[in-house]
């Protein structure tokens, strides 16, 4: 594989290391250009409903890129170049500054945002949301930031100082897909945060597979021990709304539920729409 030749011999690649190295170079053209017109970004937003009666809780902000050749990118398919090149500094930027100016009027408990690594060890990351915040008009009490283990683990200084910045002005922290990386449930009980979502890849194999039961009924555990609320990624059936229910799960996401939705439907969907019946059974 041509990454394993090493640097020293970059600079006697081959065709195939040609194509590869270009194919890079554009896609970071690519993402640049798209960021000097963000029109080519939208953000959807897939509520998190209550365990306890059913009421959507939050919505969390999704990014979507269409790009010009490639048509409709998901997340996963940007991000990470985003993070390697450093431009996930601005994308990220342009997702808060739109998700504050469209949610600011919503009837939603909090609204979620997504936060690379990248940003969470920006040392200037706490004043630029407070400054968004504050010229959207938009309640820091109505946002949650998401963090994912791996920013938490290194649990840098400047990223823990972001953390008690943004919380003593009241935004909410949420450890984001937890149990994919490599942080201990002991980690889990150290963390200053206000929220842990439970990977969806645990969620899956539940009713499947014992040893997922026995990992989320630990991490929910440990959790409420600490006080902390618990959020339910990717459900998909309702046998996995019972179960998390009986383990005392606050709250639920997943394609059973919603899907990630543009702004006019969930605004339709948070205006009063009539309530669904997957989201009726919820309730009972
Ligand atoms: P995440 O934060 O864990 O978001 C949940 C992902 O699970 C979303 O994928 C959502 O569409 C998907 N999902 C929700 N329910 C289900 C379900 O029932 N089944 C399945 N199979 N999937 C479900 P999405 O939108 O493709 O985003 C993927 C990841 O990309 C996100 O995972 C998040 O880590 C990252 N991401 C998305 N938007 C942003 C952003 O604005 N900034 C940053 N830094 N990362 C973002
Ligand atoms: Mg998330
Ligand atoms: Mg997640
Ligand atoms: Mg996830």
């Amino acid at each position: 594989h041509s990454k394993a030749r090493g640097r020293g011999q970059f600079a006697m690649f081959g065709p195939e290391m040609d194509d590869h190295v270009r194919e890079r170079a554009q896609q970071e053209r690519d993402l640049r250009n798209a960021l000097a017109d963000p029109s080519q970004f939208s953000v959807l937003y897939q509520p998190k409903y209550a365990s306890r009666g059913g009421d959507i809780v939050s919505v969390e902000a999704l990014v979507r890129w269409h790009h010009p050749e490639r048509g409709e990118l998901l997340a996963n398919d940007f991000i990470p170049l985003a993070e390697k090149t450093g431009l996930i500094r601005e994308l990220g930027r342009h997702v808060l500054v739109e998700t504050c100016r469209t949610a600011a009027d919503w009837s939603v408990g909090k609204v979620c945002v997504n936060v690379s690594p990248v940003q969470w060890n920006d040392p200037y990351f706490a004043i630029s949301v407070m400054a968004i915040l504050k010229r959207s008009n938009f309640d820091p009490k109505r946002l949650e930031l998401e963090i994912t283990e791996s920013a938490w683990m290194e649990n840098g200084a400047i990223c823990g100082r972001n953390i008690n910045t943004l919380r003593a002005i009241g935004v909410t922290v949420a450890l984001d897909d937890f149990g994919v990386g490599f942080s201990s449930l002991n980690r889990l009980r150290e963390a200053e945060v206000d929220r842990v979502t439970i990977d969806k890849s645990f969620i899956e194999g539940l009713g499947q597979r014992r040893g997922n039961e026995t990992i989320v009924k630990a991490i929910i555990d440990v959790a409420r021990s600490k006080g902390l609320k618990t959020t339910a990624e990717g459900v998909q059936t309702p046998q996995q709304v019972d179960f998390l229910k009986a383990l005392g799960c606050d709250s639920f996401q997943g394609f059973l539920l919603s899907r990630p939705l543009p702004e006019s439907e969930i605004e339709a969907m948070l205006g009063g729409q009539p309530v669904e019946e997957k989201q009726l059974s919820l309730a009972s």
